[in-house]
């Protein structure tokens, strides 16, 4: 190269490292502009073939190689992440629906999921209409010739009945509608949704995967790959690229996701086993307990449960009381969201949620951190006290 004026070579520089370099983390690629040897390889770019780079928001090694991993560890052949598991759930929808169309969602879904079904029912005149989690091969009645999707969760956020996912899928199969599955519970690790018959499978990896309670990302996974471009293109044409640092961070934690899941999974098994016998608490809703519905389902399908479960608080205590009981916690932190080290409590007004929810008294969710279970339990055994 001739030379340079100092302005040049503050921009442009001809040196390469040497080639041969090897370590286990995947390399971080911060890129917008992705460059090309020369026109032909401009013109031969395709962004949907994922053999070749294109353009930032289509993807880098770094994001390809979090794709390769998750798509892997859910058991389906092909992957595209998106900024936050609620924007890969929109992805979804806006993917396989149109105007016209119609959806169906169980009643304890994700309730963002659920804000945005109905937002689709105001703005574009797609019908959003809600299941019983517990309907089972019953989903039938409901397809209607224009039902395009069957969303499912396993188990519902909340209030964690475990739907039979076997029995909804062959239903939707004979009518040729597709199923999605909210799999973020299990983080794929605990239930393998292709091999029960779902078309697409969603994780936040804001969650266990991330681990770190740090970073927001999403993921669709799918096998079909008629399925999987009608996907990417809702991808590109809404947008969603997700950072090089962030999908950095969640690769991180995937090697320790398995040990930490289980070590939420035996932790929360001990707390909920002492809460169960404690008289403030009416109803254990872990899908590992009998009170739970589904709990057949969940030992059928499931090879795990991880952290997150939710209890109901006998009827005789007020709102005012359980709410003290929340507030009382000290190891347990009050937020939204799950899947990092520290152990979090939520109070939900659950009446409020489901259509036809039965039982009185505070539904409390707990989601089990790494913190040592007889420390937990010490923590909610002071909290009920001051209750
Ligand atoms: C957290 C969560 C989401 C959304 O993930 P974000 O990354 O927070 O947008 C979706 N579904 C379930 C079941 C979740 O718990």
């Amino acid at each position: 190269m001739e030379k340079k004026a100092l302005q040049t070579a503050l921009v442009h520089s001809d040196y390469t490292p040497p080639e041969g370099f090897a370590a286990f983390p995947a390399a971080i690629h911060h890129a917008s502009t992705i460059l090309f040897k020369n026109v032909a390889a401009l013109r031969s770019g395709d962004w949907k073939e994922k053999n070749a780079y294109t353009y930032g928001l289509h993807g880098t090694p770094t994001t390809f190689t979090l794709e390769a991993r998750i798509a892997e560890i859910e058991g389906g052949e092909r992957c595209l992440l998106a900024p936050s598991g609620l924007a890969a759930i929109a992805m979804i929808d806006f993917a396989v629906l149109k105007t016209g169309d119609d959806i169906l969602l169980p009643d304890n879904i994700y309730n963002p999921n659920r804000v945005l079904g109905n937002w689709l029912q105001e703005a574009f005149n797609i019908t959003a209409r809600y299941y019983d989690p517990m309907i089972g091969a019953g989903i039938a009645q409901m397809i209607q010739p224009n039902t395009k999707l069957i969303w499912t969760e396993a188990p519902g956020s909340v209030s964690m009945e475990v739907p039979d996912l076997r029995a909804i899928c062959a239903a939707a199969k004979e009518k040729g509608v597709l199923v999605a599955l909210d799999n973020t519970w299990s983080a794929g690790l605990a239930l393998r949704p292709f091999e029960l018959g779902v078309d697409i499978s969603m994780q936040a990896l804001t969650k266990y995967q991330s681990g770190g309670s740090d970073v927001l990302m999403g993921a669709v996974i799918t096998r079909d790959r008629e399925l999987h471009e009608k996907i990417a293109n809702s991808h590109m044409r809404l947008g969603l690229g997700v950072g090089a640092d962030d999908a950095y961070l969640v690769m991180r934690g995937l090697p320790t996701m398995k040990l930490r899941f289980e070590a939420h999974d035996a932790g929360a098994l001990k707390v909920a086993a002492w809460l169960k016998q404690r008289p403030e608490i009416s109803r254990m809703l872990h899908p590992a307990f009998e009170d739970c519905p589904g709990h057949e389902v969940w030992k059928r399908d499931f090879t795990g449960a991880g952290g997150l479960f939710s209890v109901l608080f006998d009827a005789r205590f007020s709102e005012e009381q359980t709410d003290r009981f929340v507030d009382s916690l000290r190891l347990f932190k009050i937020g939204y969201s799950w899947g990092g080290a520290n152990s979090l409590c939520i109070p939900y007004r659950i009446q409020a949620m489901r259509r036809n929810w039965q039982d009185g008294g505070t539904l409390v969710r707990f989601y089990i951190g790494l913190e040592d279970p007889a420390d937990l339990i010490a923590d909610i055994e002071q909290a009920l006290a001051r209750m």
